[in-house]
């Protein structure tokens, strides 16, 4: 009985869902972990210059990637946007992206910061934070200084297991090669203040509290709390010290949020044209401004007085293609290192 009621509406409610859409304008739908204020100014500009509607499904990056896996083949997903190289090549192992063959994204997007399924748009740094009173600032210059034994009791970190350390590790396999990352994983780990809890937020908080000494976050974090209303917030910040990390040497981690064309696409020219409308100077501004990042597109420049007051660095400009690629083995390192 509920069954045989349930199916026919369904089917009304699909249909007058989705006929109108297809037939009369043309689409795109879009998966997106990002969800920012800006991002309506983002998306109503893409339509108003394009004629383009955007549909939006927004969820938490994992649980977006695994309602396309279990989509399958008949995904309405035309774009895919998330956080972090390791989840994009998590979806490009999946074989979930389709190559996008665009000349306006290859000369926008730097070589670093693509690789042949998905592009980058914008970028963040993972850096050292150290509270001043407990830590020596000159002590903890680069990520191998995290492993000495000076910082004993100190090290405060999210689950190894977590992508944006997943990628950090990654970086360090390319510079340092798998044994030595490992031993610095070890190192790491014999100087927790505790075992790894919370998210990157979590650490400032405990790295201001003075339950640990130092530990890294993604530059978008203390930018929040820095241009927070919430005087608290900027309070915290005024006992951190954020420290550009290995600037002698290969240079800050950084990560990308970006995305890419799903295989499955049904609407791929609408997809091809928003990923070439994310590269343009404007999407740059809204795309990266919107989360506290920096454009990909190195001639957009984005006013945001957090991260000027953060000054200037140096970037790994190792390609985040690599740091993909490295995510298994970085993984493997932290379990057998114990970095839970
Ligand atoms: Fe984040």
């Amino acid at each position: 009985m509920k069954s045989s009621f349930f199916i026919p509406s369904l089917y009304v409610l699909f249909t007058a869902f989705s006929l109108p859409a297809v037939a009369q304008e043309k689409a795109l739908n879009l998966y997106s972990a990002r969800h920012y204020q800006t991002d309506e100014a983002l998306y109503a500009n893409f339509t108003r210059q394009t004629g383009i509607k955007i549909n939006r499904i927004e969820a938490k990056e994992d649980e977006l990637l695994e309602r396309i896996r279990n989509e399958g083949a008949k995904s309405p997903a035309d774009v895919f946007i998330t956080v972090d190289a390791a989840r994009l090549a998590k979806a490009d192992e999946l074989g979930l992206f389709a190559p996008v063959k665009s000349k306006l994204l290859e000369e926008r997007i730097p070589r670093n910061l693509r690789s042949p399924d998905w592009f980058a748009f914008s970028t963040r740094a993972r850096v050292i934070i150290a509270n001043r009173e407990l830590v020596k600032v000159e002590d903890v210059q680069n990520y191998e200084d995290l492993a000495s034994p000076k910082l004993k009791g100190k090290v405060c970190s999210r689950s190894g297991s977590h992508p944006y350390n997943l990628s950090l590790m990654s970086a360090l396999i390319a510079h340092l090669g798998e044994a030595k990352a490992e031993d610095w994983a070890r190192g790491v780990v014999a100087n927790f203040a505790r075992a790894p809890k919370g998210g990157d937020t979590d650490q400032i908080k405990s790295v201001a509290a003075g339950e640990c000494g130092v530990a890294v976050s993604n530059t978008y974090y203390l930018a929040r709390l820095l241009r927070s209303e919430k005087p608290e917030d900027r309070k915290l910040m005024e006992r951190i010290a954020i420290v550009w990390p290995n600037q002698k040497s290969y240079g800050a981690h950084i990560n990308v949020s970006g995305g890419g064309m799903l295989k499955s696409a049904p609407n791929k020219e609408s997809a091809q044209l928003f990923l070439e409308y994310l590269a343009s100077d404007d999407a740059q501004r809204y795309f990266a401004d919107g989360n506290n990042e920096w454009p990909a597109v190195a001639a957009v420049a984005v006013k945001n007085p957090a991260l000027d007051a953060m000054g200037k660095f140096k970037a790994d400009s190792l390609p985040v293609a690599t740091l993909a690629k490295n995510s298994a083995a970085a993984q493997r390192i932290y379990d057998r290192a114990g970095w839970k």
